[in-house]
């Protein structure tokens, strides 16, 4: 043995032995042969024996400029040089006030017009935080201003917001959700967007948005309990890249404001690029009242996340020390100071380098290119929003009768895609795919063309 397959082989072993794997199924993993990943740059991430891979996911949707970005490289290792962490509890420090306007003059372009009323940034270390953060926020919110009624939510079928318990609550994906229901507090459940699938049986757009009319059913008679409507703008990312209809959101954001509910945008899979626009509210215009980000922040490099809201919600919670209005949340972590740092170095870049212009050619691209695997006998649903991209793959698309959990068939897609040299990952029957911003036109046609042949390969073989 070399000392390189010794190598894996010590890691693997430690790694079987002491590691439980987010989402995965330990009995099978330990039946896997890991990909050990020791390296990146730019769209892809090497292992342990050298083999180069399209990172087709962006490292769980995080990565926005590649990886080994210079820039980042520098801010963090320069920050470093300086401290690492030091708590916002009860200090300052540089980079998170520095992120603080830059995020909030970011945001201000990219919605509603510059004219923006998000004005505050909470931070938090991931999205499922900034998600929680966003929930208490608005319940302590309508507390402050004396209507007690207000004490619980709307959320979506198919929603997924994160996994701590509050964010799990307002989430609607069974498989992952349902296990823990005795432990959740209940919400008001709106249809989804699933136009692929409505449950209606009606077809957009003559079914004039009649899942927004049955969220206005429950509104009408439920919002005096309803503090927060909590949304994924444009996109449902986990529930499986549906993508809503143009003029949704917008419908959304309009119920809010009639029946005088708060509009939180989890933006945390959507913001910075990811659907061809900085934020997704930007495609209609649309501001929420509490805006939830993360993953993108900073550029797919650490974790920190942001819970930003606006002056009017922030000052309710103003008073004197022993009125207790103060929001009682924070995490040790709370806007780490190498997180902000390579989130300024993000921002600046998506700005300097015209990221979110510069993408729209591929955008393009990307969806020519799934305009075949559309054609595909097994292709049910292919959606696209900018760089978020879901293949819904059915057993029978006539009738649009799904493969069953055992058939394994996204997760078999995936595996036969990594063989072939991309890392995609399925969501159920979805593939997604959702490359780093900063990809080239070739690298994102190598990135669908092998996912297509991946899904041929799997569903056109005589099925096991
Ligand atoms: N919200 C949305 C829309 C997400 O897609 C995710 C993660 O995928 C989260 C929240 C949770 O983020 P995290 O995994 O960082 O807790």
């Amino acid at each position: 043995m070399t000392d390189i397959q010794s190598y894996i082989k010590h890691i693997e072993e430690l790694d079987k032995q002491y590691l439980w794997h987010p989402f995965t199924q330990m009995k099978d993993w330990d039946d896997e042969k890991p990909v050990i990943i020791t390296g990146a740059r730019g769209s892809f991430l090497k292992d342990v024996t050298g083999k180069w891979y399209i990172d087709g996911v962006s490292s769980l949707w995080v990565s926005v400029h590649g990886h080994r970005k210079t820039e980042i490289d520098n801010a963090i290792k320069d920050q470093i040089d300086k401290i690492s962490h030091s708590t916002l509890l009860g200090l300052a420090h540089p980079p998170a006030a520095v992120l603080a306007e830059k995020l909030i003059k970011m945001i201000r372009k990219s919605l509603a017009d510059g004219r923006s009323k998000l004005s505050r940034v909470f931070y938090s270390d991931n999205g499922s935080t900034a998600v929680e953060i966003g929930l208490k926020m608005a319940f302590q919110y309508w507390r402050l201003k004396g209507v007690k009624s207000k004490k619980t939510f709307m959320s979506l079928q198919n929603a997924y917001h994160g996994d701590t318990l509050g964010a799990v609550s307002v989430g609607g994906i069974d498989i992952f959700h349902q296990v823990f229901s005795p432990l959740l507090f209940p919400v008001y459940q709106a249809p989804s967007p699933y136009c692929y699938r409505c449950e209606f049986g009606k077809k957009y757009p003559a079914c004039r948005f009649f899942c927004l009319q049955a969220m206005e059913k429950i509104v009408q008679k439920h919002h005096k309990k309803i503090a927060a409507l909590i949304i994924e703008p444009l996109v449902q990312g986990a529930g499986g890249m549906i993508v809503a209809p143009q003029g949704y959101l917008k419908g959304v954001r309009k119920l809010c404001s009639k029946y005088d509910i708060l509009m939180i945008a989890d933006e945390v899979a959507t913001g910075f690029g990811r659907t061809g626009k900085m934020f997704a509210g930007e495609h209609e215009g649309v501001q929420p009242d509490i805006l939830c980000l993360a993953k993108g922040i900073t550029g797919g490099y650490l974790p920190l996340a942001a819970t930003i809201t606006s002056e009017e919600i922030y000052s309710a919670f103003l008073g004197e020390y022993t009125e207790l209005k103060t929001f009682f949340h924070g995490h040790t972590y709370t806007g780490n100071q190498l997180g902000c740092a390579a989130a300024i170095a993000n921002l600046e870049l998506l700005e300097k380098e015209n990221t979110i212009r510069r993408m729209q050619r591929k955008i393009g691209i990307f969806a020519k290119e799934l305009d075949r695997i559309r054609e595909f006998s097994h292709a049910g649903d292919v959606r696209q929003k900018g760089f978020m991209v879901g293949i819904e793959l059915v057993k029978d698309k006539k009738t649009k009768a799904p493969y069953k959990l055992e058939d394994r068939i996204g997760w078999k897609v995936c595996y036969r895609a990594r063989e072939k040299g991309v890392l995609i990952r399925p969501l159920g029957n979805v593939v997604v795919m959702m490359p780093p911003l900063s990809v080239s036109a070739a690298e994102l046609k190598s990135l669908v063309r092998t996912a297509a042949e991946a899904i041929q390969d799997v569903t056109e073989q005589p099925f096991s």
